[in-house]
């Protein structure tokens, strides 16, 4: 059976990076008997230079006709955010990117590698061990919600408001109990109940799905508790459900915990299998084009492409295993030499890929 990928470059990084998934992806076709067919896809920084858009039309319409979508990071460098190439990314390409694919369920994993122990800076009796799977509500609540500008009273005034219907926390909500299900059957809700009366919703429409799943348990956390015990004691965690928001800067929070944001895939999905996949960095300008970039993180997308997207489980998990085999054999890319370590081995973004493949 051939399975229809659409792949997004990405942005300065994102090529260099996906040129190493991509590779991956051959080896598996190849080692499994597979057919990978791949459709570039414009968008985000190449479709503005082409179409003045960033996400131009045909590239929705081919998008469409995939079966998942591999991404790169988009987006440009912090000192040129004004610039209309830069300044439309988020809104012009990845929101409605998500949007119109219904792709409301985020997927974060954070884990540790035994290997890369010294990279971490919490203490490692603290983080050993961890899986913390973050179930990220992405297609609603204050990213999508309306917003204002006015002027009162002479002075300006700006809102953006968290809006949330019922059947939107209750579809996300079933999912972190499924995947609780296979897992170690604790979701943790993440809101701010004592004083957003969208949180005492999330919390009252939760806890009534969380009947169905008799075998799971459901703990509530306020949102500035949850970013404390997941540094104090991230152990305590296995799902955590949470709204569009707070999803965004917990599952950065707990990227850390593992100490290398170059190394966290994500998974975005909806109802159908039309999934898709990405590194849960950005673009990194200022180490782009130096062969130095960590490819591990878009590599670990096409392992939960395969897992998601095609099912393709056993395939999965041998990149996954290969990943951590290379990082135990002491091979780092810069970003995975921590302090004292400079005598490690240290590759490139490609020296990373060819290991892995
Ligand atoms: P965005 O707003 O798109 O999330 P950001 O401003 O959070 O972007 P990133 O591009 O994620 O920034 O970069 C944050 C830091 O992490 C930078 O120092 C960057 O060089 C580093 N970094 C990000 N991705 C990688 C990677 N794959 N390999 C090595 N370093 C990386
Ligand atoms: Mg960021």
């Amino acid at each position: 059976m051939a399975y229809q990928v659409g792949v997004f470059n990405g942005d300065y990084i994102g090529p260099e990076i996906m040129a190493e998934a991509l590779k991956i992806l051959d080896v598996i076709a190849k080692k499994h008997n597979h057919q990978f067919d791949l459709t570039f896809l414009e968008a985000s920084g190449e479709a503005f230079d082409k179409y003045g858009e960033h996400l131009p039309q045909h590239t929705l319409d081919k998008a469409a006709q995939c079966d998942a979508l591999l991404k790169g990071p988009f987006g440009g460098p912090p000192e040129e955010l004004n610039h209309p190439k830069w300044a439309g990314v988020e809104k012009g390409a990845i929101l409605p990117l998500r949007k119109h694919f219904n792709l409301y369920t985020n997927l974060r994993e954070t884990q540790v590698f035994d290997a890369l122990r010294d990279l971490s800076p919490i203490k490692w009796d603290i983080v050993r061990g961890i899986n913390v799977l973050i179930v990220r509500e992405l297609t609603s609540g204050i990213y999508f919600g309306p917003k204002n500008n006015q002027v009162v009273d002479g002075e300006r005034e700006s809102s953006d408001l968290e809006v949330y219907r019922e059947s939107e926390i209750r579809r996300i909500a079933k999912k972190a109990f499924e995947y609780a299900q296979n897992r170690n059957r604790k979701v943790t809700l993440v809101a701010k109940s004592n004083v957003l009366t969208s949180s005492v919703l999330w919390r009252e429409v939760t806890a009534e799905v969380a009947k169905d799943y008799a075998d799971v348990t459901l703990d509530y956390m306020h949102v500035d508790n949850a970013s404390m015990q997941l540094i104090l004691n991230p152990r305590q965690f296995d799902v955590i459900l949470t709204n569009n928001i707070f999803g965004d800067i917990l599952s950065d929070e707990a990227s850390v915990l593992s100490g290398s944001i170059g190394l966290f895939p994500s998974a975005s999905l909806g109802d159908t299998t039309l999934g898709l996949y990405e590194p849960i960095h950005g673009s990194a300008p200022s180490i782009a084009g130096k062969n130095i970039a960590n490819p591990i993180s878009t590599i670990l997308s096409v392992a939960l492409m395969l897992r998601y997207s095609f099912a393709l489980h056993e395939e999965a998990a041998s990149i996954e295993r290969a990943v951590a085999e290379v990082l135990s054999k002491g091979h780092r890319t810069v970003d995975l030499v921590g302090p004292g370590q400079e005598s490690a081995n240290v590759v490139g973004t490609r020296e990373m890929g060819d290991l892995i493949a």
